[in-house]
């Protein structure tokens, strides 16, 4: 066993054992075929942002995904149609209410929000419905790409909520009845319980919630299933709405974007993190599997995984910073030195986004270069900028540059190049040189012997 798997899925065996003799909790039996279940049965996945896989238990068991199917399904609409469009229709606030409520918005008639059944009906009716493309092809042709595999619908499961679904069908003739949505939610309704009773394993469900973590693409298969937006307006609402009446509890004590099932599934994503997924059918009041609850708080606390924990930044970003009082010309007088010993000299490290570039900037203010009159900013070991970082160095730098300061970049990889700088005045300025002496010397070239 590789040591990667022995440290990962000892947590998730440790969780196992500590939470299998919980008994508590009720089998769904709304659905009748979901009464038969394993009451037994529990497995723990983890899926990490490489698709590097970890699980124990039952975690090859199959069962229907119920409700853990609705952030998928928003996502497609959100993918499809935009948040405005499918925002006219569902809202986007916790209801405070159980999963199944009869409650529309007083004014609009728009469902709360699409993780209850009501937003959900609504947001499968807007899932286009084309003779080339069936609306329920385009669902799980979606939910089998977010699984990284073929799914499949488990007929009896589908049948049972067909026979007994009347509340669902309540819902979509009072939905119909409220407003002008331009779809019919009572022939989606049917539409909705197949998605229901598409059949997964609890791995499969990781997978699922690790690439919403990634920004709506499968880390296993490489496949953008939806744009990097939609994944994260989609793991705002299972943070907010994912757990019904309890989603300010959940998000207070676990700290994580989340949505369960009544057949057991629950999920959770860590965003850039992880998905993790538990399956274990006997459900609390909420309709939320009572072990799934339980191993995914004690893991959040184990491993310190709450959204809102503010670790330590991770590493710094400024690894040097020689400013004008550093330089020898501060001291000895500047006919007392070479020239390029007068560039100020500011370097990075890492990746840069928001957080990073204000460090990066700030430090070059620090380096003094209107003293000095020239400064190189050495990206070498920068790995990767986001556009955020990428604008504000370059605006910052441009800046530099109408102050008159002689500025340049060591930055062979280009990292700063393909964005346009406002301001930008002096090309040669924001050229990247490879290497910092060669900046260096260029803005030493320009410096007054
Ligand atoms: N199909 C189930 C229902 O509508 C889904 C509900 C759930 O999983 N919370 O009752």
């Amino acid at each position: 066993m590789s040591v990667a798997s022995e440290a990962v899925t000892d947590a998730l065996r440790e969780l196992h054992t500590r939470f299998a003799g919980l008994g508590d909790g009720q089998l769904a039996d709304h659905i009748p075929q979901l009464a038969l279940a394993d009451p037994d049965a529990f497995g723990l996945a983890l899926f990490s942002m490489e698709g590097h896989s970890y699980s124990t238990g039952d975690a090859g068991a199959t069962f229907t995904m119920q409700s853990v199917s609705k952030p998928f399904v928003y996502a497609l609409a959100l993918a499809v149609l935009g948040l405005d469009e499918v925002g006219r229709w569902v809202n986007a606030e916790p209801s405070g209410e159980a999963f199944n409520a009869i409650s529309l918005e007083p004014v609009t008639g728009r469902p709360d929000n699409a993780m209850v059944n009501a937003g959900a009906i609504v947001t499968t009716a807007l899932i286009p419905d084309t003779p080339g493309a069936p609306r329920f092809g385009r669902i799980l042709d979606c939910l089998s790409r977010f699984a990284g595999r073929q799914l499949d619908v488990d007929e009896q499961v589908y049948a049972s909520e067909a026979v007994t679904g009347d509340r669902n069908r309540a819902l979509a003739y009072l939905i119909r009845s409220a407003g002008p949505l331009p779809v019919d939610p009572v022939a989606a309704v049917e539409t909705y319980f197949r998605q229901c009773a598409v059949r997964v394993t609890t791995l499969d469900l990781a997978a699922m919630a690790a690439t919403l973590a990634h920004g709506g693409v499968n880390p296993l298969t490489g496949d953008a299933v939806v744009p990097e937006p939609v994944a994260a307006q989609v793991l705002a609402v299972m943070a907010t709405c994912g757990m019904y009446d309890a989603s300010g509890d959940w998000l207070l004590r676990v700290g994580l974007p989340a949505k369960s099932g009544v057949s057991g599934g629950l999920i959770a994503s860590g965003p850039a993190r992880f998905g993790l997924a538990t399956y274990s059918p006997l459900l609390d009041p909420t309709g939320t599997s009572v072990r799934g609850r339980a191993a995914l708080g004690a893991l959040s606390e184990r491993l310190g995984l709450h959204l809102m924990h503010n670790p330590a930044l991770a590493g710094s970003t400024v690894t040097l910073i020689t400013t004008a009082d550093d330089l020898p010309s501060a001291r000895t007088g500047p006919r007392a030195l070479a020239r390029h010993e007068r560039v100020a000299v500011v370097a990075a490290q890492g990746a840069l986004d928001f957080t990073a570039a204000e460090r990066v900037l700030y430090a070059l203010d620090e380096s003094r270069p209107q003293e000095t009159g020239s400064v190189v900013l050495d990206l070498r070991q920068v790995t990767d900028i986001d556009s955020v970082a990428r604008a504000m160095l370059r605006r910052g730098l441009g800046r530099l540059v109408e102050g008159g300061v002689r500025t340049a970049v060591a930055d062979p990889a280009g990292r700063l190049a393909p964005l346009p700088c406002a301001g930008e005045q002096d090309e040669a300025a924001l050229r990247p040189f490879a290497s910092r002496e060669e900046a260096m010397t260029w803005c030493a070239s320009g410096l007054a012997g």
